[in-house]
C-alpha cells in the first residue's frame, strides 16, 4: 500500500501526525535584541498542522546573526520569548524544533559585540546584502577565525540547545546549509585554511561534528536534525567533490545516531533542479534516521516521495506563508491562497499572522 503526506507516523518514540514538516523561514519579526513575542506564539500556532515545525533560523550568538530582527537563544529573554511560542504550538497539538544558526561571513560587524569582521574559514568577502540597522548594505569581508574562538562557538551551540530545551522545543535543528558557519567550513572552494579545520575532508567537518557531538551529549541524537544543502551556491559555496563531502558529513551523523536528515535539494538560490547535482537518492540511503526533503515540492511530487520511500517528511516552507491550514487544503484540494513578497521579511501581523484557514 502507497503511503502519503497525511499518514501519521512515529519516529525515535515520538507520533507525528502526518508526514508534512514546516520549513524554517527567516521572516525578520522578533525585537532588535532577537526576541521573539506572541506575534511569532500566533504564526507558529496557526501552522501547527505540520507534523513537525521548524522554526526560523536563530542564532547562537549575537554575532551569529544573519539579519536584523532574527531571533536568538543566547539569552534568558529569548528563552521566554519562544517559551511562548512553543506553549501554543504544544497546546495546539503540534511539534516544533529549533534551528539553530551561525550565519558566519553572511552575518555583519554591527551584530557582533566587539565590532569585529563577520565570522569566516577565511578573509574571503561573500558576494550580496546582509540587512542591519541601516538597512541593505553589502557584505564586509569577514575574519578568519582562530582556533580557539571555533571552540567557543561550539559551546555556543551547546548552550542554545539546551536553550531550546529549556525554551521547550521538541528538539533541535543545526542549520549546516546556505553558506552559514557550519557549511563554510565543509567546503573547499571557501576553506583554504591550513590548520586542523582546513585541508582534508575530516579537517574541514570537524567544526561541524564537534558541533553534533557536544549537542548529541547536551540533549541526546534522538532530538537532533541536521540541515545540509549540498548543491547550494549560496555565499559562493562550491565544492571539488560534493558528494564525497557529504558522503563523509552524513557518515558522521550516523555514527552519532541522529535522528534527522533535513536536505534542501538543488541550488536554493536558484531551483532544485541542478544539471550536474549530486545524488541526492545516494544520500538519503546512506543516512539512517528519518530524511526530510525539501525545495519546491508540490502536492503529487511530495506524495510521490513519500510514497516510493524517497523521505520520511517532505517540508513545504513559502507555501505555509499564506496558507497556515496548508495540510487541511491539501487533504481536501482546497485552493492554495497567494501571499505578497513584500511582507516576507520584517514588519508585523501583516502579511504574517493575518491569513485566514480555509
Ligand atoms: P532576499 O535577498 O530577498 O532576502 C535574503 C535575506 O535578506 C533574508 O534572509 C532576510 O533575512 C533579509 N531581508 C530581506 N529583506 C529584508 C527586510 N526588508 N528586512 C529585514 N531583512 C530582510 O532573498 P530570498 O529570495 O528571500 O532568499 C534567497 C534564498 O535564500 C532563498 O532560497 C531562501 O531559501 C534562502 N534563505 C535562507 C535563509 C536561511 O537559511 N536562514 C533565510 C532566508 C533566505
Amino acid at each position: 500500500e502507497q503511503g502519503s503526506i497525511f499518514d501519521g507516523f512515529e519516529h525515535r518514540g515520538v507520533r507525528y501526525a502526518n508526514r508534512v514538516a514546516f520549513s524554517p523561514l527567516t521572516r525578520a519579526r522578533a525585537s532588535a535584541n532577537g526576541v521573539p513575542d506572541h506575534l511569532q506564539a500566533t504564526y507558529y500556532r496557526q501552522r501547527a498542522g505540520a507534523g513537525l515545525q521548524i522554526a526560523e533560523a536563530t542564532a547562537v550568538l549575537p554575532e551569529g546573526h544573519g539579519g536584523i530582527w532574527t531571533p536568538g537563544l543566547y539569552d534568558q529573554a529569548q528563552v521566554d520569548g519562544w517559551r511562548l511560542t512553543t506553549d501554543a504550538v504544544h497546546a495546539a497539538g503540534g511539534k516544533i524544533y529549533a534551528q539553530l544558526w551561525h550565519a558566519g561571513r553572511l552575518s555583519h560587524s554591527s551584530f557582533h559585540p566587539d565590532g569585529l569582521p563577520p565570522a569566516s574559514p577565511a578573509a574571503i568577502a561573500a558576494q550580496g546584502q546582509v540587512h542591519i540597522a541601516q538597512g541593505r548594505v553589502d557584505y564586509e569581508v569577514p575574519r578568519a577565525l582562530r582556533a580557539s574562538e571555533i571552540d567557543t562557538i561550539v559551546l555556543a551551540f551547546e548552550r542554545a540547545a539546551r536553550n531550546a530545551m529549556n525554551a521547550g522545543f521538541d528538539g533541535v535543528e543545526i542549520h549546516a546549509a546556505h553558506g552559514y558557519l557550519l557549511d563554510s567550513f565543509l567546503r573547499d572552494a571557501i576553506n583554504d585554511r591550513t590548520d586542523d579545520y582546513g585541508g582534508s575532508l575530516e579537517n574541514r567537518a570537524r567544526f561541524l561534528v564537534a558541533v553534533l557531538r557536544r549537542v548529541v551529549a547536551a540533549i541526546g541524537p534522538d532530538k537532533v536534525a541536521v540541515r545540509l544543502s549540498p548543491d547550494t551556491q549560496a555565499g559562493g559555496m562550491r565544492d571539488s567533490d560534493p558528494q564525497a563531502t557529504f558522503n563523509y558529513v552524513i557518515d558522521q551523523m550516523n555514527a552519532l545516531d541522529i535522528a534527522w536528515l533535513d536536505l534542501v535539494e538543488g541550488n536554493n538560490l536558484v531551483s532544485r533542479d541542478i544539471a550536474d547535482g549530486i545524488d541526492v537518492a545516494a544520500l538519503v540511503v546512506r543516512f539512517k534516521g528519518a530524511v526530510i526533503l525539501n525545495h519546491g515540492y508540490t502536492l503529487d511530487m511530495a506524495n510521490a516521495a513519500i510514497g516510493s520511500g524517497a523521505a520520511d517528511m517532505i517540508a513545504f516552507g513559502r507555501p505555509f506563508i499564506a496558507n497556515p491550514d496548508l495540510v487541511e487544503r491539501f487533504r481536501h484540494g482546497y485552493p492554495l491562497a497567494e501571499g505578497s513578497r513584500s511582507t516576507w521579511y520584517g514588519g508585523g501581523a501583516e502579511g504574517y499572522s493575518d491569513f485566514p484557514t480555509y
